[in-house]
């Protein structure tokens, strides 16, 4: 994907930030490299089609594994964002215009690698009058145009200030509609400063509101320095909009300028959050260290709409 100023700083709005040392990584946080012969065949595919993927974007810890089942995330409208979120190592700036030949190319990704469960998120968007809604209502269904047996999840911006924008992706009809909510309310400011917290916990509920059969699903990272008890009033809230799935990982630092990691959090703490998260009734739950949204998704979802047709139980996952 083409950029305006591709030899223009990744982070300008971080070049100001005085630099952290980055906290060294403990034990149980092991990222396999990557090997050429690993990535090739979705690299090939990611390329040959000319698409960005979060996975490397963001430089997801997981990619080696994902992308050696031919699995990766899609990031649509272009490589760069329009907020400078302080965890996020997408690149931020003026992003060019909407490429119309996109939602094509990503379905016909999506085809290649055979995917099962489609995973679409996008750079947020804000200089468009709709953020972006249209486009990713295209992505939706072009995919579903050429695998008509895929399932489907977006990722989405909240579209904040962008009236009838979240109606247009709902209407879709994609499988999970997922919208991170990242971190506790006390640290937006610092981590999602474009963002509102509230606004984030409204769009989820309001997806609901539309389409009550649709899967919610959020996720928040820790290891900002977020307590027990600011978690569990996320969750909370969460539940109170209706959210059916929660995704929690640990945030790792992408650069010496983002923020920093003030705790690498056990995985006895993932657990119990799990645990907690349970007992507060989503269907499903996934916490681990490297948890992330769009880390077996499809797995996730196909247990969680089993479990929804009565064929289990229970579908908790920690
Ligand atoms: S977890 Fe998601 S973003 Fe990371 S490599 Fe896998 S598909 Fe890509």
């Amino acid at each position: 994907m083409a950029t305006i100023y591709s030899n223009a700083p990744r982070h300008p709005e971080k070049a100001h930030r005085t630099a952290t040392d980055i906290l060294p990584r403990p034990s149980w946080i092991r990222v396999r490299a990557a090997g050429a012969d690993v990535r090739e065949a979705t690299q090939e595919v990611v390329r040959a089609y000319g698409l960005s993927t979060v996975c490397e974007e963001a430089g997801c810890p997981n990619l080696a594994e994902c992308w050696s089942k031919r699995h990766a995330t899609f990031l649509v409208m272009g490589d760069i964002c329009t907020r400078g979120c302080g965890f996020c190592n997408v690149r931020t700036g003026v992003p060019a215009a909407l490429d119309g030949t996109e939602p094509e190319r990503v379905a016909a990704a999506v085809r290649d690698l055979k995917l099962t469960h489609a995973v679409i998120t996008s750079v947020d968007r804000d200089d468009l009058p709709d953020g972006g809604a249209l486009h990713i209502a295209s992505v939706v269904r072009a995919v579903r145009a050429a695998s008509p047996v895929a399932t489907i999840e977006v990722l989405t911006p909240d579209f904040l200030k962008k009236p009838g924008a979240l109606e247009i992706v709902v209407d879709a009809c994609p499988d999970v509609f997922n919208h991170n909510i990242e971190t506790v309310p006390r640290f937006y400011p610092s981590i999602r400063p474009g963002a509102r917290y509230f606004h984030s916990i409204r769009l989820l509920q309001a997806v609901k509101e539309r389409s009550p059969h649709m899967v919610t699903k959020s996720g928040l990272m820790v290891g900002f320095g977020e307590t027990r008890d600011e978690m569990i009033q996320v969750m909370d809230d969460l539940r109170t909009a209706d959210v059916d799935f929660l995704t929690i990982g640990q945030y790792l630092q992408p650069t010496p300028q983002h923020a920093a990691v003030v705790e690498y959090v056990r995985p006895e703490m993932f657990e119990a959050y799990a645990s907690l998260a349970r007992g507060k009734g989503f269907a499903m739950v996934s916490a681990s260290p490297l948890t992330r949204s769009s880390h077996h998704a499809g797995e996730d979802f196909e247990r969680l709409r089993a479990a929804r047709s009565g064929a289990r139980a229970s579908v908790i996952d920690s």
